[in-house]
């Protein structure tokens, strides 16, 4: 059985590294109560977590002492570790044997790359299981009461990102307008730009908008307003991301059962 072992070295000779397993898991859009229990198990149980900065502390605080965090941020301006070096990443750690929790804002598999994460992991042989969490759209929704479809106002729902790099630039045409509802991830940079082509396109000027601001989290802000007033309504309140809009008839729906709830309410 040692036969083929070199004489320098003596002693037995290791067995090969289990390859550990990446776990792509959705830590939901803010608030710790929104993990899924399968999220909370592993992260309960994490030795390597590999966090983005969407992530909020509660959720990493869940984590054991003893649990090595890697923060990858990224942000617009600031790339902590750039997409190639995450998934090399990922996979070395779990060809050295270490199970690493990949843990993600919102869903790991919406504007998440996890796509690309899970095929740089199937590509070196490293197992993967993708924990699916609540996404933005779903959290925020739920939060400023604004039923994503209603019977009477919407029966299609789009969720687009405002800005994605490496594809061509978005055609906004028919994504908006009666009967839908368009959630713009990623789209306060852009809104104004946004909110011009979908009204070239023919979309009503007063089209109700909500900017969800920090959903789900203590600084939640809700702004509503037509869509016409989609840019002075993010540059008057001075948007930050993250935070998504929605445009649609019902993102007017609700507003004053929101009221009762200690969040700021801008209108
Ligand atoms: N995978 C994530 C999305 C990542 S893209 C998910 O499924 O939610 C990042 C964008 O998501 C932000 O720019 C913002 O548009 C949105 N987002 C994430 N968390 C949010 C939050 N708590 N409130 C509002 N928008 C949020």
């Amino acid at each position: 059985m040692c036969s083929t072992m070199s004489k320098a070295a003596p002693s037995a000779p290791k067995a090969p590294a289990q390859v550990g397993t990446v776990y792509l898991v959705g830590a939901g859009p803010g608030d710790p109560d929104l993990l899924t229990l399968r999220a909370a198990r592993l992260l309960m149980n994490a030795r390597v977590i590999v966090h983005d900065g969407l992530v909020e502390p509660a959720i990493l605080a869940m984590a054991p002492r003893t649990a090595r965090l890697v923060s990858v941020a990224k942000s617009r301006s600031r790339h902590t570790l750039p997409q190639d070096g995450i998934n090399a990443l990922l996979v070395e750690e779990a060809l050295a044997g270490n199970d690493v929790i990949r843990l993600k804002g919102g869903d790991p598999f919406v504007f998440g790359r996890g796509g690309e994460e899970a095929e740089a992991c199937a590509a070196a042989g490293v197992p993967v299981e993708v924990v699916p969490g609540i996404s933005a759209a779903l959290g925020a929704a739920a939060a400023a009461r604004i039923p994503l479809t209603h019977r009477d106002a919407a029966s299609v729902v789009s969720f687009v990102a405002g800005q994605c790099k490496g594809l061509t630039e978005q055609d906004w045409s028919g994504l908006a307008g009666k009967g839908r509802t368009l959630v713009i991830y990623m789209g306060v940079a852009t809104a104004e730009a946004i909110s011009e082509k979908l009204m070239a396109d023919g979309l009503a000027p007063d089209m109700p908008v909500a900017v969800i601001e920090n959903a789900t989290r203590p600084a939640m802000r809700v702004l509503r307003g037509p869509i016409a007033g989609l840019a002075a309504l993010v540059e008057g309140h001075k948007v930050k991301s993250p935070a998504l809009i929605v445009i649609g008839e019902v993102a007017a729906r609700n507003e004053t059962e929101l009221r009762t709830f200690a969040l700021e309410v801008v209108k």
